[in-house]
């Protein structure tokens, strides 16, 4: 086949599968410049030509796999691929004749909707909506490559991080692109808490059989936040044997957890095992440039025109939670259209001020506590109580420290909240967690991680009383 022809047929399928806006920043101005077989006459090394090495490297990150699959099948043979610069592209399209698009067929239909909402799924979690940077980026690849070959790249995969760094949105975007490749198969998106719930209501009604049958039998099955079932016996065991038959039976595990495997308290160490037997990758807070292309990226989706000077003070306010960055960037623009002024730096100064302020201020001495217990798999009974032990004592000086740094109240107070008689407690425990911190990145990280998880508790209550 023609070099030309064959690439044609390639960017169709392309297109088809990434959409017209991803397809025109990725892959309008690329060639296929070079096919050669191997000796052995097994492989094909294709080498793609991009406009510049932004393009080349981007392709290679996001759609490696995509592009390579693509030409395996038009070649009905086993492809490696490499992408180069050739500048010459630059505004070089290529085009298409007007005729019926050959691969209409795969196109997403609205059956392929249908199906993605009975798997749990969210069509706005998809990878193209997806900002990759160092933060995430072996995350982000391995997703890619479990969805494009489910059971066979990492099994399991497991994903971690803190809150609102895009867990749930890498997890959606596997199962909603291996729908979109294979519209049969089974996939199933879950948090763990449904999958508890559920549980308890097989035991209780007798119908374990129907639990069974509904996570047994998937192709991939995604479950969110599998901290959940810390502690919780009947759950891990039915957990554990759903993973031992799906993994048996060559069918894709996705889990993600706001911690590793070995850092969740209560949880069996058989249990821990399996999830660390395929792949491990973390999430990370993003750096400033990562945040600055999240930005332009939903201010893209939002349609809405925000100055680049805004964008920038949104990027250096808010460092560490993506979901905040969204968060304040919709809440700037609703503010900016009903009071009729643009936007301007000290708009958003103030609307940061005031959600930030607002949120601490509902925070309660005891969400913290529950927060904390939650978080170290603590009992709350012992933090309030006489024990002790180093972990005991350790989640205490959290739970004063946290109560000080967010709350404005006296030590007096946050003595009595973990029945202290004395606030030099508090002093002491405030002083030996600030110094610890100095120190030791993961304590800033573990903090860091509770503060957010009370923000978006303080949130979801204000969300809820508001309905
Ligand atoms: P988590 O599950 O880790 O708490 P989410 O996946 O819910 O976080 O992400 C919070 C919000 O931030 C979502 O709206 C998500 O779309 C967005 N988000 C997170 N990471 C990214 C990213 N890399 N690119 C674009 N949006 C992101
Ligand atoms: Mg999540």
């Amino acid at each position: 086949m023609e070099l030309n022809t064959l690439w044609k047929t390639a960017l169709e399928k392309l297109k088809v599968k990434t959409g017209d806006n991803t397809y025109e920043t990725w892959f309008s101005e690329t060639k296929l410049c070079d096919l050669k077989k191997n000796e052995d006459e097994k492989v094909y090394t294709a080498q793609i030509g991009c406009k510049n090495s932004y393009v080349a490297s981007g392709i290679d990150h996001r759609y490696h796999s995509m592009v390579k699959k693509v030409l395996e099948e038009a070649l009905e043979s086993k492809v490696e691929i490499a992408f180069l610069v050739k500048p010459e592209l630059a505004n070089r399209k290529t085009k298409f004749e007007a005729s019926a698009p050959l691969f209409a067929d795969k196109k997403p239909s609205a059956d392929i909707a249908v199906v993605a909402k009975k798997a749990g799924l969210n069509p706005k979690y998809t990878f193209d909506r997806f900002i990759v940077g160092s933060a995430n980026r072996l995350a982000h690849a391995a997703a890619m490559a479990v969805s494009e070959n489910p059971g066979n790249a990492y099994n399991p995969l497991f994903i971690y991080g803190g809150v609102g760094l895009g867990k749930t949105h890498l997890l959606q975007a596997i199962g909603n692109q291996a729908l979109f490749n294979n519209s049969e198969a089974k996939v199933l998106y879950s948090p763990a808490e449904p999958f508890v719930t559920d549980l308890i209501q097989g035991i209780r009604d007798q119908s374990m059989v129907k639990f069974r049958e509904k996570y047994r039998q998937l192709d991939i099955l995604i479950l969110d936040d599998i901290q959940f079932i810390s502690g919780k016996e009947s759950s891990q065991e039915e957990f554990f044997n759903t993973f031992n038959t799906l993994y048996q039976s060559g069918k894709q595990i996705v889990v993600a957890s706001d911690r590793p495997p070995a850092e969740i308290s209560k949880l069996e160490d058989r249990i821990k095992s399996r999830l660390e037997g395929g792949l491990v990758a973390d999430m990370q807070t993003p750096d400033f440039e990562m945040r600055m292309a999240i930005l332009k990226k939903k201010a893209e989706e939002q349609n809405y025109p925000f100055p680049e000077a805004a964008l920038i003070t949104i990027a250096e306010e808010v460092k560490t939670n993506i979901r905040e960055l969204e968060g304040t960037l919709m809440t700037v623009a609703v503010n900016a259209e009903s009071s009729g002024n643009p936007v301007s730096v000290g708009m958003i100064r103030d609307i940061l001020k005031k959600t930030r302020g607002a949120l601490t201020a509902r925070v309660k001495p005891e969400s913290i506590i529950d927060c904390v217990s939650e978080y170290f798999g603590v009992p709350k009974e012992d933090i309030t109580g006489r024990g002790r032990t180093a972990e005991v004592a350790y989640a205490r000086q959290v739970a004063m420290y946290l109560m000080k740094e967010m709350l404005n109240i006296p030590l007096k107070k946050i003595a009595s909240a973990v029945r202290r008689g004395d606030h030099t407690t508090v002093i002491h425990a405030c002083r030996k967690i600030e110094n610890a911190i100095k120190s030791d990145q993961q304590l800033r990280q573990k903090i860091e991680d509770i503060r957010l998880s009370l923000q978006s508790r303080a949130n979801q209550e204000e969300n809820e009383s508001k309905k």
